[in-house]
Order: C-alpha cells, then structure tokens, then sequence
C-alpha cells in the first residue's frame, strides 16, 4: 500500500457540487486516512510549492493558492500516486481536455495555474507535503 497527498484547489472547494463529485470519486478509490479543508495562505504555499521557487508562474500560483480555503486528503491505496496522478490528468488543461476529457483538470481546470487539483509526484514529495499539511499525521 502506498500513500499520497491530494489537494482540491480553491475555485473548486467553492463549486459545492463538483466538491462532492470529486470526493465520491476519491471514495470509490482510495482509502482516506486524513481529509480536511485547509486555507493555505500565500506564505504556506510558498513552502508546499518551494520546488518551483524563480519559475514564472510561482508568484501567480501561490496567490491562486491563497485565494481560498483548499481541501486536503491523505490517500491510500496501491500505487495511489500514479492513480491520482492518473485520475487527475496532464498538468496542462488544454491537454487534458483533448487527451482524457473525462479526467478531473478537463472537467474542473480553468487554466494552467488554476487546474484544479495536486497529487504528489513521489514518494518523498508526498511525504514532505504530508509534514507540510497534516504534521500530526504519524507516517510510520
Ligand atoms: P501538481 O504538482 O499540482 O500535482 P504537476 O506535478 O502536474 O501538478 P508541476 O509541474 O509540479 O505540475 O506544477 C505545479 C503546479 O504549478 C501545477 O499544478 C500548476 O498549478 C502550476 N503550473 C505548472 N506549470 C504551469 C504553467 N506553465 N503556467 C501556470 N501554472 C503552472
Ligand atoms: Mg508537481
């Protein structure tokens, strides 16, 4: 079994019906260990994208991010980071919506900043965003 750290982003978190499509989708395929709605503030997000420090768009994402109350989920499941990652689709709405137009960035991504969702891309990355949202959490 294999944990992940998926993040609803903010423009959806207001959109109550897709909110709770996503969450059904999320329940018909992992186990959730941790869920809560979280404000990560501008400042937060600086930190959980801090892998994209001096790229173009970092300024504009962190702000987006602090936009609004987000929503936040440990996962489990077996191999559940390539399957959130999958469920989710390319990072680029465009390219979503012409190659998976059933995955959640083609049915709820605005732009290429606001796509809707986050899935950690490692093991490592989901164990620093974990820290990072949920430090209670006890990973061993
Ligand atoms: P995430 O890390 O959110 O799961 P990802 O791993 O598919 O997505 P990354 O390259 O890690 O994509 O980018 C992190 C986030 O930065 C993206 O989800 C998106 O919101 C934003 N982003 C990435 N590339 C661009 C871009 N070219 N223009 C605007 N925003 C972007
Ligand atoms: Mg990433």
């Amino acid at each position: 079994m294999e944990i992940t750290l998926a993040l609803i982003k903010p423009h959806v978190v207001r959109n109550t019906v897709a909110l709770r499509h996503l969450l059904d989708l999320i329940k018909d395929n992992f186990q959730v260990l941790e869920s809560k709605e979280v404000h990560i503030t501008k400042q937060l997000s600086e930190k959980f994208y801090a892998e994209h420090k001096g790229k173009f768009f970092y300024n504009r994402l962190t702000t987006f991010m602090g936009s609004g109350p987000s929503y936040a989920l440990i996962l489990q499941s077996a191999d559940s980071i390539a399957k959130w990652r999958s469920l989710m689709g390319p990072t680029k709405v465009y390219k979503a919506i012409y190659s998976n137009p059933d995955c959640i960035r083609a049915l709820y991504g605005l732009s290429d900043t606001r796509n809707a969702c986050h899935g950690s891309d490692s093991t490592e990355s989901a164990m620093k965003e974990i820290s990072i949202l949920f430090p209670e959490f006890n990973m061993t």
